[in-house]
């Protein structure tokens, strides 16, 4: 039997020195914070832990994706945010144990020597070696990095987070939702979310397409796509899903060209310098209606370069369907979570997930690699 992973535990925690592995990657403008949801995501885990009365809680995140330390990059830029809500918080450079402070925030774990390579001897000794470690970061969960699956290994005593189990079960509850599901997959990065259809075209009723990934199956399927965002490269693999997938596959039957024509796919031919940048009313009819007979709905990724006007109208007319359905619906995926904020629709969701590629990962193989090290370590014992 597969074990449910271990939650916080508060009477293990008293008095004991606590690491907590979270994502406070916030995003910045220049100077400017423009969101810092990861942080709002996790402020209950942190009450959580200090209502246990531990001794001290140590908090670990990566921040950007620097190469090497660039002050820019520095989590003391995070502090303010995080003293908002805990004043008591102290940043510092290295851990040291005779700290005063119940609440510490570590330097960024991206300029240790060795993170992207899950070498943990990059990472502080200390670190290594606190009473227990809180792994919150499910958008990290991933990745084989040092403070991810090479904690994991390191510590006896790991329990997940809160938001952790909580994108765990939204995820679980949708993949196991009920029929009819459709998943609708846009985007651009074609080559990451190509293996996912394969996934979702066992668990759909429909697949519907749009973005760079219909670009791409429409390309296979011999359709010219002009300077369309393509992926040539992946040619082969976008034909075995038309090969496996024909009757699920909702592929749009027109679009909107970056003059603003509308094109029927099944007709035209593109120039080689147009794009198909939205899909277009056709296709859209046909999405409204897959939306409003399911009962359970994934999203991830736009359908169309929803940043530019017009070509933002699909994607915006898809996040409404799915808002107005009754469907239990999930999304995931920076961009798509952008338009939905931006439309004011967050609370018209079943669940949103703020993981983007773990989130695309859970879907397609049902876990992360920091659930399988903890299993492979602990599911023997
Ligand atoms: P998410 O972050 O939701 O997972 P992606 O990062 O995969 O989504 O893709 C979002 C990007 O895809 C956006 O910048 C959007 O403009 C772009 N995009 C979608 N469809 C098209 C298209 N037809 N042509 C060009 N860009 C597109
Ligand atoms: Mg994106």
């Amino acid at each position: 039997m597969v074990l449910p992973l271990p939650q916080i535990d508060l009477t293990q925690l008293n008095n004991k020195t606590v690491l907590v592995r979270l994502d406070l990657n916030l995003v910045f403008d220049g100077e400017t914070l423009v969101d810092q949801t990861r942080w709002d995501k996790v402020v209950p885990t942190i009450r959580h832990i200090r209502s246990a009365n531990p001794k001290r809680v140590v908090l670990l995140t990566h921040f950007g994706r620097p190469k090497k330390q660039e002050s820019c990059w520095s989590t003391e830029r995070l502090l303010p945010v995080i003293q908002k809500d805990f004043p008591e918080t102290r940043y510092v450079k290295q851990y040291d144990p005779n700290l005063t402070e119940s609440i510490v925030l570590l330097e960024n774990t991206r300029f240790n020597h060795g993170e992207y390579d899950n070498d943990v001897t990059g990472l502080d000794d200390m670190i290594l070696h606190m009473d227990c470690l809180i792994f919150d970061a499910f958008s990290v969960g991933h990745r084989d990095h040092a403070s991810v699956t090479g904690l994991i290994d390191q510590y006896p005593q790991v329990y997940f987070g809160p938001h952790f189990i909580q994108e765990q079960l939204s995820i679980d509850a949708s993949l196991s939702g009920e029929t009819p599901r459709v998943a609708i997959i846009g985007g651009a990065k074609i080559s990451t979310k190509l293996p996912l259809l394969n996934t979702l075209i066992d668990w759909a009723d429909h697949l519907i397409v749009g973005g760079g990934i219909a670009n791409t199956l429409l390309l296979a399927n011999g359709c010219q796509m002009g300077d369309s965002l393509v992926e040539s490269q992946s040619l082969g693999q976008a034909k075995d899903i038309l090969a496996r997938c024909a009757d699920k596959l909702i592929l749009p039957v027109d679009g909107i060209t970056n003059t603003g024509a509308c094109v029927s796919f099944d007709k035209a031919t593109l120039n080689a310098d147009e794009q198909i940048l939205d899909i277009g009313p056709q296709s859209l009819m046909r999405i409204e209606q897959t939306i409003q007979s399911a009962k359970t709905i994934i999203w991830n990724g736009p359908l169309g370069y929803f940043e530019r006007r017009p070509f933002n109208h699909g994607s915006e007319q898809v996040a409404k369907f799915i808002a107005h359905s009754n469907a239990f619906s999930i999304v995931g995926g920076g961009d798509s979570l952008s338009l939905i904020n931006q439309l004011g629709l967050q609370d018209q969701y079943t669940y949103i997930s703020t993981s983007g590629g773990a989130f695309l990962s859970y879907l397609a193989e049902g876990s992360l690699s920091v659930i399988n090290t903890w299993r492979a370590c602990h599911e023997t014992h």
